[in-house]
Parts: C-alpha cells; sequence; structure tokens
C-alpha cells in the first residue's frame, strides 16, 4: 500500500521545500530498503552513515569551518522529520548531535582532526553517554568519576546506561564528575576510544528503534591527558547550551513518527472495505483521522516556530521544552489512532504501524521526560517558585 505525503504547514521558503523533497527521496532510496532486516536484526547498518555522508546530511547544522553545512535549525528539524518518517532508529544520529557539535566548538585541533572528519565522512561514529542506573532525570546524582593520576592521565570509572549507538560507536563522550563537591560545575566530558582497554558494552534489548543499537557501558580505564574534552568542570554548561536545539530536533523526530502513522492509516482507510463501504466513508473514522491532522499540525507548527525562533538568535528553553512534550504526546497519540483504524491488521508485524507505536512510545522518555520538560517549563515561566 502506498501512502501519501501530507503537508502540515507551509516550509518556510522554496529552498526549505525543496530541501524537504531532496530528504524524502534520500530516505525512500537509501533507508527505506535497510528497514526491515535492521529492525529484524538490531544490527545498524553501518554503510548507512557513508551514504548519509555522501548526501551532505552528516553535520548538516555545524559551520562550513568544522566541515559541516552550516544550515540553521529550520533545516535541521525537516531532515530529522524526513529520516525519521522512513524509520526513526536508522535515522537517529544520522545528521549530527550534541557531540558533533562541542568537537567543533571546543575540541582542540588534534581531538577535531581525529574524531570529527571520520565522523563526517560517515566512517566513524560517537555515541554520547552520560545517564545512569541512577542518574536519568536526575543527572547530577551520577556516580561516575575520573581522577587526574600524578602522570596527568585520568582514571575513569563509570557505569553509563541506555547509551545510543554505542555497540557501533569508535569513540564516547562521556560524562563524569571531576569535582563531585562542584555538583554542575563539577561534571567534564572525556573523548572515549572504544577499544581503550577497561570498556565492556552490554547489548540492551529494547520496545522500539530497535534498529538502533543501544548498550550500557562499563568504563574502568585509564586515558590520556588530552582525553578531556574542553575545560575542566564545564560538562553541564556545554550540554545546557545544546538543549534547546536537542529538544526541538527531537520533537521533529517525533512528528515524522507521527505523520507516518497518519499517512498509514489514512491509506488504509481508502481501500479497507467493511460493511460494503470503504472505512474512511464512516464518520467516526473521518472525525478520527481528522483529529489526528490537527495534532499533527499543531505539532508541526510548534517544532517549526520554535526551530525559527532558535535560528533568528532567540533563548527559547520553554517553547522548545513545549513543542517536545506536543510532538512526543502527539506520536503517541497518532500511532495509538492509527493502530485503532488499521485494525488487526495494524497489529501484525507485516504493517509498520506496530513499529511506529513501539518507536512514539520513546519520546516521552528519553532526552528529557515529560514531567521534566513541564518542570522546566513551570520554573521559568514563574508557574513554580524556585
Ligand atoms: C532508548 C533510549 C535511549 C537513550 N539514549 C541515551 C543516550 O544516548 N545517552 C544518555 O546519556 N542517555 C540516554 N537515554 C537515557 C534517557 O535520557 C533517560 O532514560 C531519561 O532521561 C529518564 O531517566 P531515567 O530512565 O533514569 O528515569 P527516571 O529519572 O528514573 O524517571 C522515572 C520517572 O519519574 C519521573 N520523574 C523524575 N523526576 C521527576 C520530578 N522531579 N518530578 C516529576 N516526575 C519526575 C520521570 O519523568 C519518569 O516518569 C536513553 C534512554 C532510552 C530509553
Amino acid at each position: 500500500m502506498t501512502a501519501r505525503a501530507t503537508t502540515l504547514i507551509n516550509d518556510p521558503s522554496p529552498e526549505h521545500s525543496a530541501f524537504r523533497a531532496t530528504c524524502r527521496e534520500f530516505a525512500e532510496r537509501e533507508i527505506a530498503p535497510l528497514v526491515d532486516e535492521a529492525e529484524r536484526s538490531g544490527v545498524y547498518p553501518r554503510q548507512l552513515r557513508q551514504r548519509a555522508a555522501a548526501a551532505g546530511l552528516t553535520g548538516l547544522s555545524l559551520p562550513e569551518a568544522c566541515g559541516g553545512a552550516g544550515a540553521g535549525p529550520t533545516f535541521l528539524v525537516i531532515a530529522i522529520e524526513e529520516l525519521s518518517r522512513v524509520c526513526a532508529g536508522l535515522a537517529t544520529g544520522l545528521t549530527g548531535g550534541l557531540g558533533e557539535h562541542l568537537l567543533c566548538t571546543v575540541a582542540t585541533g588534534e581531538q577535531r582532526d581525529r574524531f570529527l572528519g571520520p565522523t563526517l565522512a560517515g566512517e566513524a561514529s560517537g555515541a554520547f553517554a552520560m545517564s545512569e542506573p541512577d542518574a536519568g532525570s536526575d543527572v547530577l546524582n551520577m556516580k561516575g568519576r575520573a581522577v587526574r593520576l600524578p602522570d596527568g592521565r585520568w582514571q575513569i570509572t563509570a557505569q553509563k546506561m541506555y547509551i545510543t549507538g554505542a555497540p557501533f560507536a569508535d569513540y564516547l563522550f562521556v560524562a563524569v564528575y571531576t569535582a563531585p563537591e562542584r555538583r554542575g560545575k563539577g561534571v567534564s566530558l572525556f573523548l572515549v576510544p572504544t577499544d581503550t582497554s577497561g570498556i565492556e558494552m552490554h547489548h540492551l534489548d529494547k520496545l522500539g528503534h530497535r534498529s538502533m543499537e543501544t548498550a550500557a557501558v562499563f568504563i574502568d580505564s585509564v586515558l590520556p591527558a588530552d582525553a578531556l574534552l574542553g575545560e575542566e568542570g564545564a560538562g553541564m554548561r556545554y550540554i545546557g547550551e545544546t538543549l534547546e536545539v536537542g529538544r526541538v530536533t527531537h520533537a521533529a523526530r517525533s512528528l515524522g513518527v507521527a505523520r507516518a502513522a497518519y499517512e498509514y492509516a489514512e491509506a488504509h482507510a481508502h481501500q479497507r472495505v467493511v460493511f460494503g463501504q470503504t472505512i474512511n466513508g464512516y464518520q467516526a473514522i473521518q472525525f478520527k483521522l481528522a483529529r489526528m491532522l490537527i495534532t499533527l499540525r499543531s505539532a508541526a507548527l510548534h517544532v517549526m516556530e520554535t526551530a525559527r525562533a532558535l535560528e533568528a538568535g532567540a533563548h527559547v528553553m520553554v517553547e522548545a521544552c513545549m513543542a517536545k512534550v506536543v510532538a512526543s504526546e502527539a506520536a503517541v497519540g497518532v500511532a495509538t489512532d492509527a493502530m485503532q483504524i488499521m485494525g488487526g491488521l495494524g497489529y501484525m508485524m507485516e504493517t509498520p504501524v506496530q513499529r511506529y507505536l513501539r518507536d512514539a512510545l520513546l519520546y516521552p522518555v528519553s532526552e528529557g521526560t515529560t514531567e521534566i520538560q513541564l518542570r522546566t517549563i513551570a520554573r521559568q515561566t514563574g508557574i513554580a517558585e524556585v
């Protein structure tokens, strides 16, 4: 069954629309053929990163001086939405993220050459290791430590949890305390090649995003002095600087999955005959699809409006949190409604609607849970007195 692509809002310019068409074509040509095997095997096809690099998608939003395309957030959200519409698990990480941004902005020239160049070429990849078993939302509760040895090297011990892309990563960005007594000002970031002695990975099996590999990572390693990324103690500041873009791009991913679910269900409703007529003839189904469309458009407006403000240099933490909540809830709601419209077929593995719902269920949890977004909104708008 061929689902037709839906237009939710007008793109900001003809260049954005042309870029959307290019991303859609890439996703359908390069990602779609890999989905079934990667979702079944749980093995990420690394060659996809090289193809994304050839298409200019890796490092999309990095400045040209760092080897990126210099595209702003409005282009980035379009790319993520379009790639995730085909497969969110495979799309994750193709367009770059916090790690690449830090390699561009705070890494030394040597670190940049060693890690960023191969990453942008699609030949290497990094994974961002911050969460721990007792430190997800409460990230400052992390137990991971780095201690400077008398010879200047670093002894790192940490247990990191749920790390996206770690099993096939060439290096990790590891956040640990170098001065725990300083709390938010005592966390530092380290660049850790995954072939370093003392690193162990355990694959984690999960409900959705099955084509993206995830691991628990145990680190008990000695690293050279130059493994430190940026300034000692500045880790949380660096992470904080990219939270807004992280949340709005996460919202774009949710939007891509929600749109895929809607489009598939809408196409099905035009074909499925029950009681002598296609089910799109029933008002109950029409109203459900109409509400799904309203939900999608609301999420699309949140995402693009926030991306535009970010591009204009505005401070958009509240709006980014709102976009993340609206879009992640849209993904879960629309994918659930899509399952209902599909009837029994939706529950079968032969259609992708079950995948959209399994993937969507991640979004209210990852990149800061919904409750953490609401907490930030309450604090920043004065609802909560802090
Ligand atoms: C598939 C997947 C991939 C991930 N990838 C990465 C990665 O690449 N790198 C990385 O570092 N981490 C990653 N994470 C971790 C993710 O960021 C955390 O799971 C998330 O931040 C939630 O932390 P937690 O799991 O410890 O839940 P908890 O913090 O234990 O939260 C449990 C519940 O309590 C709620 N809660 C917590 N605090 C409050 C509060 N103050 N008020 C109200 N409710 C509250 C939460 O919202 C949640 O509902 C990933 C997670 C998953 C599932």
